[in-house]
């Protein structure tokens, strides 16, 4: 799965799991459905309420608007507090109880002192993963439930990276300069995921990595078994390359299947584990 070069601990892996945007059309689907220009007035359910219950119910509605303005403007970091307050005519209270919402969403990050204030979060697999995995422990759900779901969508991903490569339907971002297609270094499931072309398919897949190598074992189990895994990883980067979705699929099936044979053997229980939400 992993190669031990790709092991860093889970925060920076955080870093680098921000999902780039892929190259199908995030921009396209905003042009085709402008969103509505927002403080076009006193919208109703900005008005705090005098109970808590819809003081809450306003900052949920605030956040929801935030988002909106966040991904309309493309925003990497908030307006002022002040200039926030004349956007959305809600108390102080009200839009910094937005602001945690936000925050414990991930979508952004709030930093105090000069130059400080509400960085916008990158979109990234992490985050997702971080709310998945609460549902995962509440479900009860394993490894292994996990592992099953990576099986049924990682030899699909493969399968749609190579039936992109054949059709020559990369991305600039995708090539280097000759046209060869680059890929993630040393990780192969990323790459993949990547070249997949689904955005969702891609966050879904990330987080389910993302959970699995959470696992404190997993540290352990990844340098036990890295060494297992480059020659398949070569045989799927080699499948993709060439285009060849069938035996990309399969490569990548036999890959996910044989690691979890391998996990079953030497680590017989750890497959059984309900995934924490941590
Ligand atoms: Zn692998």
């Amino acid at each position: 799965m992993q190669s031990a070069t790709q092991s860093p601990p889970s925060h920076a892996r955080a870093r680098h799991g921000v999902i780039t945007s892929p190259a199908i059309g995030y921009q396209q689907v905003r042009d085709a459905n402008p969103a509505p220009r927002l403080h076009s007035g006193t919208p109703s359910e900005y008005r705090d309420g005098v109970s808590s219950s819809v003081g809450k119910k306003t900052a949920r509605v605030v956040a929801g608007e935030v988002v909106r303005e966040i991904a309309f403007e493309g925003l990497q970091r908030l307006p002022s507090e002040a200039e926030l307050l004349k956007r959305f005519p809600v108390s102080r209270p009200t839009l910094r109880e937005a602001l945690r919402i936000l925050e414990m969403y991930g979508v952004i990050s709030l930093k105090p002192g000069p130059g400080g204030g509400a960085i916008v979060n990158e979109v990234a697999s992490y985050q997702f993963a971080n709310s998945s995995s609460l549902y995962f422990h509440l479900m009860q759900l394993t490894l292994r439930d996990l592992m099953a779901t990576r099986m049924r969508l990682e030899p699909l991903m493969a399968r749609l990276a190579a039936e992109r490569v054949a059709q020559g339907d990369l991305s600039a971002d995708m090539t280097d300069t000759d046209g060869n297609l680059t890929l993630s270094e040393g990780d192969i499931h990323l790459s993949v995921a990547r070249l997949s072309g689904d955005p969702i398919l891609v966050l879904v897949a990330q987080a389910l990595r993302d959970i699995f190598s959470d696992k404190s074992s997993m540290e352990r189990v990844r340098k036990d078994l890295a060494t297992n895994v480059t020659p398949p990883h070569e045989l799927i980067e080699k499948a993709v390359r060439s285009g060849a979705a069938n035996d990309a699929e399969r490569l990548m099936r036999e890959h996910l299947t044989d690691y979890v044979a391998k996990l079953e053997q030497s680590y017989p229980n750890l497959l059984d584990e309900v995934i924490d939400w941590t």
